[in-house]
């Protein structure tokens, strides 16, 4: 049994504008949100470089200092890293072989979205499953606020 992601609309664009600008190229970025009842929320969408640069069609990484900077600046806080964002240019918005390979530990939340030829076609949030080691789609919500 897995939880539902909620993401407000706000957040939603943000994550469809930054795929649309940065493709052919992958983009990506960290969400910061609160965890309820297996539930998360987001609470922000912190945009990264996506330092795989010269591999940057098929490939991300988050720059290690936008993670270093962002977890000194939620020290204390309620809301935490839940996970991360990144888009499939021209593919669609399952984790691939790579992302499988790159996933580390069952908290994270993955976020993919697809753009087919420049344009955002969809978004879909997935999760390890503990159990099997593959990834499996979580249900994302979209609240207007
Ligand atoms: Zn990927």
């Amino acid at each position: 049994m897995t939880g539902v992601i909620r993401l407000n609309e706000q957040q939603f664009k943000k994550i469809q504008a930054a795929a649309e600008a940065d493709y052919p190229a992958e983009c990506c970025g960290l969400l910061v949100g609160l965890i309820e009842a297996g539930n998360y929320m987001v609470t922000r969408v912190v945009p990264s470089l996506n330092i795989k640069a010269e591999q940057a069609k098929d490939r991300f990484e988050i720059d290690p200092q936008t993670h270093i900077d962002l977890e000194r600046e939620l020290r204390g806080a309620s809301d935490q890293i839940i996970g991360h964002y990144h888009s499939h240019p021209d593919h669609p918005p399952n984790p691939s072989e790579t992302d499988l390979k790159m996933a580390y530990g069952p908290a994270l939340i993955w976020l993919i979205a697809s753009v087919n030829d420049g344009k955002f076609a969809d978004l879909k949030a997935h999760q390890i499953n503990e159990t099997t080691q593959q990834f499996e789609e979580i249900t994302l919500s979209i609240t207007s606020a």
